[in-house]
C-alpha cells in the first residue's frame, strides 16, 4: 500500500482552467474537484505499474487565496468564491487553506488579468503549499508520494527537499503553464519521481457533469410524490426545492406583499447617516468566524449576507460570533428566491419601545406565518373544489335541460 498525498495550488488550477477549457473546446468546462483527487491517483498507479487498489490516496490539500476589501460590486463573484472553498471542505473533505489578498477597496480583476498582475500577496499560497509539502514529509508515516497539481517553478527547492527526505515526488501540471524546469527529461533539478502528468489528457473523466439525480424536494407547497429528478446538486445538510415549487416561490412573491411578522416593532428607527434605506432589525444567525462573513436572519424571515467590511465601529468583530445577537442595518441588496440578500452597516441594535426581538419571537412567529399559510392553501383547494363542484352542477343542469 503507497500513501498518496495531494497538493493543489488551488489560485494556479483556478487561473489556468479557462486554457483547458480552450483545448478541449468547451468555454464552458468545468473542473468536478470531486472527481479529480481519483483520476490522479489512477494515473500514478500506471506510471508505478501497479493495480490502482496498491494506491492509497490519504489527504487533498488545496491551497488559494480569497479577495479582501474589495470594491463592493465584486460581492457576488467573492462569495461564490468562498462558496466554491466552502464545497471543497463540506463534500469532498479537502484539507483547504485559504490566504486573503487585500484588493484595497478596488474591483477583483478578471482572471487573465491576475494571470499577467499577481498580486505579492499571492505568494502566501505557494509558501503555504511547499510548508505543508514539507512539514508532512518530515512526520514518519503521513505520505510515501506528495502528488503536486501545480505549474509555477517556485516549488523547485521544496520538491528538492522532500525527496532528500526520501519522499518520492509526483507532479501534475498543465501543457503550457508548466515551468521548464519539470519538463526537462533529464531531470536536472532534481525535482520528481515520474513523468509529469498532463491534466489536458484526462479532462473528460474529471469533468463537472450535471447529472441527473433523485433528490427529495422539501417545500411545503411541494404536490406529489416529493422524489424528483434534478441535474442540480444541493448542498450536505441544505433543503432542496424543485422547480415547480421555486416557480410557486416566485409567483407567490410576486403577488402577495411580503409577509409582515407580527412581531415587528411599531417603532423603525431613523435611517443610520451612512446606511441606505430604513434600517433594519435581525439577528446574528450563522458566522463563519475564519473566514470573517455571517448571516443575519432578518425580521420577515430573509437572510442578509454580511462579512467583517460590513460592520460599524461600534460591533467589533469578536462580539458578532455570538449567534442570536440582535442587530439593526441597511439592505445593501435585496434578496430573491435564489440568494440572500446583502447587509450593510451591521451595528449592535438599539433598543426597541415595544417588543423585544429575540429566539422565541422569532420561532413563535414563523410557526404563525407557517399554519397561516397552511390555512390559505386549505382554504385554495376548498374553494378550487367548490369550483369544480358547480361548474359540474351546471354542466349537469345543463344536460337536464336538454
Ligand atoms: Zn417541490
Amino acid at each position: 500500500m503507497i500513501k498518496v498525498m495531494l497538493f493543489i495550488d488551488g489560485s494556479w488550477l483556478y487561473r489556468n482552467t479557462p486554457k483547458l477549457a480552450k483545448r478541449y473546446g468547451r468555454s464552458d468546462y468545468r473542473i468536478d474537484y470531486g472527481k479529480l483527487p481519483a483520476v490522479l491517483a489512477e494515473e500514478l498507479a500506471i506510471l508505478m505499474n501497479l493495480p490502482a487498489t496498491e494506491i492509497h490516496l490519504v489527504r487533498s490539500n488545496l491551497f488559494a487565496s480569497i479577495p479582501v476589501n474589495y470594491h463592493a460590486d465584486d460581492e457576488d463573484l467573492v462569495e461564490k468564491q468562498r462558496d466554491f472553498y466552502e464545497i471543497l471542505r463540506e463534500e469532498y473533505h479537502y484539507e483547504t487553506e485559504i490566504y486573503d489578498i487585500n484588493f484595497s477597496g478596488g474591483p477583483v480583476k478578471s482572471q487573465e488579468d491576475v494571470v499577467r498582475v499577481i498580486r505579492p500577496e499571492e505568494k502566501c499560497v505557494d509558501v503555504a503549499l511547499a510548508s505543508s509539502l514539507l512539514s508532512y514529509a518530515a512526520i514518519p508515516g503521513t505520505y510515501d508520494i506528495a502528488m503536486a497539481v501545480i505549474g509555477d517553478r517556485d516549488y523547485v527547492p521544496a520538491f528538492r527537499h522532500v525527496r532528500q527526505l526520501g519522499k518520492r515526488v509526483a507532479i501534475a501540471s498543465i501543457q503550457g503553464s508548466c515551468a521548464k524546469e519539470y519538463l526537462d527529461p533529464a531531470d536536472k533539478e532534481r525535482v520528481r519521481d515520474f513523468d509529469v502528468i498532463f491534466l489536458g489528457n484526462y479532462l473528460n473523466r474529471f469533468e463537472f457533469k450535471y447529472e441527473p439525480r433523485q433528490v427529495r424536494c422539501e417545500s411545503e407547497f411541494h404536490i406529489g410524490n416529493r422524489t424528483v429528478w434534478t441535474t442540480y446538486r444541493p448542498r450536505k445538510g441544505r433543503p432542496f426545492f424543485c422547480d415547480e415549487c421555486m416557480a410557486k416561490y416566485t409567483e407567490q412573491r410576486k403577488d402577495t406583499p411580503r409577509p409582515v411578522s407580527t412581531y415587528r416593532p411599531a417603532e423603525v428607527g431613523a435611517p443610520a447617516a451612512q446606511g441606505q434605506g430604513p434600517t433594519q432589525t435581525g439577528m446574528i444567525k450563522r458566522v463563519l468566524a475564519e473566514k470573517f462573513y455571517g448571516f443575519i436572519a432578518g425580521e420577515n424571515n430573509q437572510d442578509y449576507y454580511f462579512n467583517k467590511n460590513n460592520l460599524a465601529e461600534d460591533l467589533p468583530w469578536d462580539r458578532v460570533q455570538e449567534l442570536g445577537l440582535k442587530v439593526d442595518f441597511e439592505i445593501y441588496r435585496e434578496p430573491n428566491d435564489y440568494q440572500a440578500g446583502a447587509a450593510m452597516n451591521v451595528r449592535l441594535a438599539q433598543k426597541r419601545v415595544v417588543a423585544p426581538f429575540d429566539v422565541e419571537d422569532e420561532l413563535a412567529a414563523m410557526e404563525a406565518e407557517r399554519k397561516a399559510r397552511e390555512e390559505a392553501e386549505a382554504a385554495l383547494s376548498a374553494q378550487e373544489a367548490q369550483d369544480v363542484l358547480e361548474a359540474r352542477e351546471s354542466a349537469e343542469s345543463g344536460l337536464d335541460a336538454d
